[in-house]
């Protein structure tokens, strides 16, 4: 099976949404992203995280497949991020981020690692994720890449060498209007192509999924759910079930991409309906196929 690589973050994460709370749960970009893509394909991890980090949360990604021998544990502390929403699922609220060990994590691929066709750099310092890119024996078929504000304001330059050598971006709307300096999603999609990536995926919370792709665009609503608890990780989940799609089937081609956006849509979906991988943790293969075809009757019309 072709096989799939993530760097990203391995979090703990305090969140607070108008429906509850949790401290210190179970997050991470590159966490969500592997836990959905292993309903997909076979998926290894590259990260760091504290000697403070619960076994059982790693215990929980090798229970799914996910090969951890990328995982560094350093000296220190987990990364830690702290946000909130208020009634607008759509915009996380950073309140805090401790890099602790990420700020001198320094990925080592072993060889097995350098050779997958599919990468995905999840959200994390760009400068990591060049470095991750760097150290591939051979260029992946695709490599696509998430990022977020944090680092959009902070390691701009980073981030546009990065985005120089990467096929498909995933980035929220406010995020792809604030890397492009554009209002309008249209103009503000077409802008990050320039920058680099062939594909561009705007993921827009409860208005669904854009895609730029050769220049045309195609467009996923979200399922419509009638209790959302936590958006946290829809994006990363979003993610692994679109890049997780891609390597399962080993093509890359315009009508896979689109079939990769509603299977990313699905999986976002569940996500958000509990908190951390709360509800990825019960999902089974069969509910995912289910709400695939339920996503298709609802945006089919007649002739
Ligand atoms: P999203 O899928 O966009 O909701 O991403 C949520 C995840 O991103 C959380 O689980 C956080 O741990 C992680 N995260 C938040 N800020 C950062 C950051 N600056 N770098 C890497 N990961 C982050």
């Amino acid at each position: 099976m072709p096989e799939l690589l993530v760097v990203g973050s391995v979090a703990l994460d305090s969140v607070a949404t108008p429906f509850g709370a949790v401290r210190e749960a179970l997050g991470g970009s590159a966490t969500y992203f592997a836990y959905a893509a292993s309903f997909f394909t076979g998926i290894r991890l590259v990260a760091t995280v504290g000697a403070d980090f619960p076994k059982e949360h790693l215990d929980l990604l090798r229970g799914r497949g996910v090969d951890l021998s990328g995982l560094q544990i350093s000296d220190g502390r987990t990364f830690r991020w702290t946000g909130e929403y208020g009634y607008d699922l759509n915009e996380a609220k950073t309140l805090d981020t401790q890099l602790n060990v990420f700020a001198d994590f320094k990925p080592v691929l072993a060889p097995p690692l350098r050779r997958a066709p599919f990468l995905f750099l999840a959200n994390i310092d760009p400068v990591l994720q060049l470095d991750v890119l760097r150290q591939m024996d051979e260029r992946p078929r695709l490599v696509a890449l998430d990022t977020m504000n944090f680092w959009i304001q902070g390691k701009k330059a980073d981030l546009l060498r990065v985005l120089r050598e990467v096929d498909v971006v995933t980035i929220n709307d406010g995020e792809a209007r604030q890397l492009a300096g554009e209002a309008n999603l249209i103009r503000a999609a077409r802008a990050i192509a320039a920058m680099g990536p062939k594909t561009v995926v705007v993921k827009r919370g409860e208005y669904g999924a854009l895609m730029l792709c050769d220049g045309l665009f195609f467009m996923a609503p979200a399922f419509p759910l009638d209790a959302v608890y936590d958006p946290t990780g829809a994006g990363d989940t979003f993610a692994g079930g679109f890049v997780g799609h891609l390597a399962a089937m080993d093509r890359v081609d315009p009508s896979t991409l689109r079939r990769a956006v509603v299977y990313g849509s699905v999986m976002a979906s569940f996500t958000v309906e509990d908190f951390s991988l709360n509800r990825l943790t019960r999902l089974t293969s069969e509910e995912i196929g289910a709400r695939y075809d339920a996503f298709q009757s609802l945006t089919r019309v007649e002739a």
